[in-house]
């Protein structure tokens, strides 16, 4: 008996962290409260296209390597698919699916007209050279030319990528057509077509949305105790926003540690320390803490806006918060999730709480279709706007299906694109 739970943990444990397995709960549990049938259900999860090339490259040492990228179209339904492209040695194709579905609903969630996608290529972006990475995103978009396009897939920076490789894509992709096609991208550089508030864009969302949610649960809007995991673009920006909007940032982090002050950071002095030293540790003006310390701090409200599964079986009794608005992408295991809701939690789901980021992509895309660029004050508004509500959308799923955000956001996404599904009806 002893035996065979000893064995069964560490099983246990990786079933929690399948983020394949945890995309597909949810949408399970949205579609049973939809009453969707089985026909819909296989629609719905079956991406409509999967793509895996191989991306042959020499290397700076003269040697000739094959690397693989995978694009993943979840869905056309509401519009050209949009998904962000990955570079990281751990990308596989069953992570790539579960991505671009998540894609198709934050879409949908945030009513912005687009489908689901997601690409990746097996490589770890800090071992190669501009040279050999430039050489990989070229090769990598020729190969998937035929698929993507302003009107059929419109990729975007994630976890490796960025502006840079973004501009390669859409030079690749130019020279192929022949036409300066901006809006086959977004996440590029400003001068090629980027749109002004887009870098910010997630973290102000998180901001937008913490507002709201405090409001929604009759807490003051200034004043929070907040505690962030993550200082990168999400996180760093979103603490730094949810400072000038007037709350306490007791503790932040980033992949080597935590710091701390009970008054509150100074999340500009903070970022600049970062910049400068590349890491949190050694910051002078806090006490250093742990991972575990900072994430089961208590306080107001925690947003998760790191990595994965970072609020699991393990940790989830020992957090002390009122409050949790995701900025990274799947933080909390459904396990955990439900834990969370027991003990009277709530929680902001990631496709609702980092969508900021996808919203301003769709307002470049639009932007670059238009040739006419917006100013940030523009863009900020209308972000707003889409994402307060979103906010109410979401609450009112939960309030009719009396159930918690996350489920909401998933009926409400789902709802969408089944409606639209069956308005178009299944072409034979
Ligand atoms: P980033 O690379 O800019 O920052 C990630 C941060 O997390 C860094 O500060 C890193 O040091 C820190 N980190 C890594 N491991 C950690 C750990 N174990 N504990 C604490 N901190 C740790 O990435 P990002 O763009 O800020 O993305 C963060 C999350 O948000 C990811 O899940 C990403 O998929 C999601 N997301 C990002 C965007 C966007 O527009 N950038 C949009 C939607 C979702």
């Amino acid at each position: 008996m002893a035996s065979n739970s000893a064995k069964s943990a560490p099983k246990k444990e990786a079933e929690e962290l399948n983020f394949f397995k945890n995309a597909s709960a949810l949408f399970e549990k949205a579609a049973d409260h939809l009453t969707l049938e089985a026909g819909v259900r296989t629609v719905m999860k079956t991406p409509d296209r999967e793509v895996t090339v191989a991306i042959p490259v020499v290397r700076d040492n003269g040697k000739l390597d094959v690397f693989t990228g995978y694009r993943v179209q979840h869905s056309f339904v509401r519009g050209p698919a949009k998904g962000g492209i990955r570079y990281d040695r751990h990308v596989n194709l069953d992570e790539v699916r579960a991505l671009a579905a998540l894609m198709t609903w934050k879409c949908a969630v945030v009513d912005i007209p687009f489908g689901g996608a997601k690409g990746g290529v097996v490589c770890d972006p800090r071992e190669l050279s501009q040279r050999e990475l430039e050489a990989i995103t070229r090769r990598y978009t020729s190969s998937i030319l035929d698929v993507i396009g302003p009107d059929r897939d419109v990729p975007a920076p994630d976890v490796g990528t960025n502006e840079q490789t973004m501009a390669w894509l859409m030079d690749t992709y130019a020279m192929h057509v022949r036409s300066a096609s901006t809006a086959v991208v977004t996440g590029k550089p400003i001068a090629l077509g980027g749109s002004r508030g887009r870098t910010e864009a997630t973290g102000r969302g998180v901001m937008l949305v913490t507002r709201e949610a405090l409001k929604r649960h009759k807490m003051a809007t200034k004043g929070q105790r907040i505690v962030v995991q993550g200082s990168g673009n999400v996180g760093g920006i979103g603490a730094r926003l949810l400072m000038e909007a007037g709350h306490k940032i007791l503790s932040i982090s980033d992949m080597y540690g935590a710091i701390y002050d009970k008054k509150g950071l100074d999340m500009v002095d903070v970022l600049a320390y970062l910049s400068k030293h590349k890491k949190l540790t050694g910051y002078p003006k806090a006490e250093a803490l742990s991972h575990e310390e900072a994430l089961e701090l208590e306080c107001d409200v925690l947003v998760p806006a790191a990595i994965e599964n970072q609020i699991t079986l393990s940790n989830v009794d020992r957090i002390k918060t009122k409050l949790i608005v995701e900025g990274a992408n799947g933080p909390t295991t459904p396990q955990a999730h439900k834990r969370l809701e027991e003990r009277g939690i709530p929680s902001v789901p990631d496709i609702l709480s980092n969508a900021g980021g996808v919203t301003v992509s769709y307002f470049e895309w639009v932007q670059d279709r238009q040739q006419y660029f917006w100013s940030e004050e523009e863009v900020n508004r209308r972000l707003e706007e889409v994402l307060v509500r979103s906010f109410h959308d979401v609450v009112d799923t939960a309030q009719t299906h009396k159930t918690d955000y996350r489920t909401a956001a998933f009926i409400l996404a789902i709802g969408r694109v089944v409606s639209v599904y069956r308005m178009r009806g299944i072409f034979a």
